[in-house]
């Protein structure tokens, strides 16, 4: 079944399990149904009553007369399974299953959980949890409030779905006092069918849900949520919470990118690439969902502050500027409409403080001038609350001042007095209220943030079939033949060389003398470094010698480079290579996450990169928009940017080589983990090419 319509605008719906006692979960939930009004039929099932609620009760749910869409299951877990199959055989098109003791228990409960997805499945019907809390659709033509939460819930743009039912309730009663309305909630719970992710392809659809709000604890496709919200995103913007951000990922490594790619790099990086707004607390979903949910998108980074106070004006403008947004001097004519309005100790430029003593009628004259003024994209009005000034007239003077404006407008209001009407005034006329100035910074910078992303190009993702597939295998086979995992620097300078990434030139040596004869070849300077799959990190063991400028220099590398390296592994070589003209060091990796695939790295630092961390990761498939967006993201990138008159490097040339990386990883799932450390970022004209290389197979 292709719409979750069956289970957010159903027709009738059967409680199974509703109990007469209305504070058991089953009595809530039908009790919750008839209260909130919901718009179709709704039948009790249980058999040990022929009344519930003064509804007449069914025995089970085949022997209700008319046709249910939905049923939710709350009755103990020994008859899930029967309940489930009368389901199936009555025709109902979806179930919400309450009842917990599945797969989060593990052991049998896993079994049992199978065994519900398969009867599911036999009949084509949909499921949400089990374990879980219910859903909610507020559209008025549906009014379904199929859950025990304890809120009723304020009707609004805000989809939300949550992992954890305790804190799905929780959030239900915050979004309500914070005057958040909702389209529609689900507590996923198990996830044995319904998803995060059908979810957001169901309220990409849905015309009253114009925010979605999640709160995650764990990914089930990860590369289907990257893709979904790609699109969503640009559409409805998602906020979300994910929780396990410490989550201790970290495990032994043997290379650079595995050990730098910490447990939430994937987390973050795929939220990045997928548009999604991440909250790190609760605290913070709100402080964006209000303004995402009642606001328009600023069209730039410009803001006007309005207050009677200099204090909060003051941290909104630090945190304003902090967050890259800007306070810019009004205009003459606003200031000069502002002036005329206000106490002549007023201060007209911006901030516009029109102290203490100011009025609504003077917020009003001072908000609509900083509205109409051209040089600012977005307001944020600052009231302290003062004895003498009544706050549910500054709150109208806000309003009206902000009427018909196509801009955003943040107020933050401070202090008590009267403080609750007049912010429910506020936010009744559609404002978004904090009480901090720093939370409406913070808001506004992340929507100007956001709209980044919604102007972003897509990007497009280019095969590269001039790879040479079967050079590439013969290399990994003849690896795991040997009864290895790890490359020699020559094995995977070669792998690379058939993924068409640059390497500099270079000679395999196995003696002295070829060690010469291939510095000969390839010109001084030369650089001398052992090849070994017992070394992995050459320069630390004595294995790297740069600055070779003759065969008696090459020769004596050879000679004390084999001494140190044939103790540790008798087949080692040399590997003579050319030294790079010069560029900039920078790293390129990769590793596999066994949840997220593919995780790609960039950063600077060559072999400082452990100290310097100054890393980005992004998540396979990378477009070329994400190569060229992770260059960038690194703080270091003045550095190749031309920063104090260096030369710009071939920054389109870094991308391809992150792009080659990313398709090498698809191609080849044999490759555990990969990095190329140091590559040189010369400038255009130059070769931009990989000195160092490291494979891990998986
Ligand atoms: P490892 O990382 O195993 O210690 P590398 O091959 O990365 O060994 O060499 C260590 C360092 O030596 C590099 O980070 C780089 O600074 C320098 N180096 C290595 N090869 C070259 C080269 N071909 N040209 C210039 N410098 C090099
Ligand atoms: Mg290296």
């Amino acid at each position: 079944m292709a719409s979750l319509d069956v289970l957010f605008r159903p027709r009738a719906v059967a409680v199974i399990g509703a109990s007469r006692d209305r504070h058991s979960v089953g009595g809530s939930i039908l009790h919750n149904l008839l209260t909130f009004e919901f718009q179709g039929q709704v039948f009790p099932v249980n058999p040990k009553a022929s009344v519930v609620h003064s509804l007449k009760c069914y025995a089970s749910v085949e022997d209700i007369p008319d046709p249910v869409d939905l049923a939710v299951i709350a009755v103990p877990k020994p008859h899930v399974l029967e309940v489930l199959e009368s389901c199936g055989r009555k025709g109902v098109g979806a179930v919400v299953i309450i009842t917990a003791g599945f797969k989060e228990i593990g052991g049998a409960g896993l079994a049992l959980e199978r065994e519900v997805v398969r009867i599911v499945k036999h009949y084509g019907m949909r499921l949400v949890g089990p374990n879980c809390m219910g859903i909610i659709n507020m559209d008025p033509s549906v009014r379904l409030q199929a859950s025990f939460s304890a809120t009723e819930p304020l009707s609004g743009p805000i989809a939300f779905s949550s992992q954890s039912g305790a804190l799905g309730e929780a959030i239900l009663a915050l979004m309500r006092d914070r005057g958040l309305g909702l389209s529609m909630f689900v507590s996923l719970g198990n996830k044995a069918d319904v998803s995060g992710n059908d979810l957001l392809e169901y309220w990409e659809q849905d015309p009253n849900t114009r925010v979605i709000l999640m709160y995650l604890e764990s990914f089930g496709n990860p590369q289907r949520f990257l893709e979904i919200c790609q699109r969503v995103s640009k559409k409805k913007p998602i906020i979300a919470v994910k929780s396990g951000r410490t989550a201790a990922g970290a495990r032994a490594a043997a290379s650079h990118t595995g050990s730098l790619a910490g447990a939430d790099n994937a987390v973050a990086s795929l939220f990045t690439q997928a548009g999604v707004i991440r909250a790190t607390s609760i605290e913070e979903l709100f402080v964006y969902a209000s303004a995402f949910a009642s606001q328009p998108m600023p069209a730039g980074t410009r803001v006007a502050i309005v207050t009677n106070s200099g204090g909060p004006a003051i941290l909104a403008t630090d945190a304003c500027i902090e967050l890259g947004l800007q306070i810019p001097t009004l205009s003459d004519e606003t200031q000069a409409r502002i002036r005329a309005a206000v106490a002549p100790e007023a201060s007209v430029t911006n901030p516009v403080d029109m102290i203490a003593t100011a009025t609504g009628p003077q917020y009003e004259v001072a908000m609509r001038a900083a509205a109409e003024d051209p040089s600012v994209d977005a307001l944020i009005a600052i009231f302290t609350s003062l004895e003498m000034i009544d706050g549910p007239s500054v709150a109208h003077g806000i309003i009206r001042g902000a009427h018909g404006c196509a801009k955003p407008v943040l107020v933050c209001f401070m202090g008590s007095v009267r403080s609750r009407e007049a912010i429910d005034l506020m936010r009744d006329a559609g404002l978004a209220v904090y009480t901090f100035p720093e939370d409406a910074a913070r808001a506004l910078a992340t929507m100007v943030r956001h709209g980044h992303w919604v102007q972003r190009p897509a990007g497009v993702r280019r095969p590269f079939d001039d790879m040479d597939r079967p050079g590439i295998d013969r290399i990994v086979r003849s690896v795991r033949e040997d009864g290895r995992v790890q490359l020699t620097l020559a094995e995977a300078q070669n792998l690379f060389s058939c993924a068409g990434i640059p390497v500099l030139p270079w000679r395999e040596a196995s003696t002295r003398e070829e060690a010469i004869a291939a510095a000969e070849i390839l010109g001084y300077p030369v650089v001398a470094k052992v090849s070994s799959s017992a070394i992995v990190h050459k320069s630390e063991v004595g294995g790297v010698r740069v600055g070779l400028e003759s065969a008696e220099d090459v020769g004596r590398a050879f000679d004390e480079i084999m001494a140190a390296a044939r103790r540790r592994d008798a087949r080692a070589s040399l590997v003579i290579q050319q030294q790079a003209a010069g560029g900039t060091e920078v790293i390129l990796g990769a590793t596999r996450d066994t949840k997220f695939g593919p995780l790609l790295m960039f950063g600077l630092g060559g072999i400082f990169v452990e100290i310097m961390k100054d890393v980005v990761f992004r998540v396979h498939p990378l477009s070329d928009a994400d190569a060229h967006e992770m260059i960038r993201a690194v703080k270091g990138f003045p550095m190749l940017d031309g920063a104090r008159g260096r030369p710009q490097a071939d920054l389109a040339a870094l991308e391809s080589v992150i792009l080659r990386l990313d398709y090498l990883m698809a191609v080849c799932p044999d490759i555990g983990e990969l990095d190329i450390n140091p590559l040189f970022a010369a400038p255009a004209g130059q070769p931009t090419a990989a000195a160092d290389a490291r494979i891990t197979l998986a």
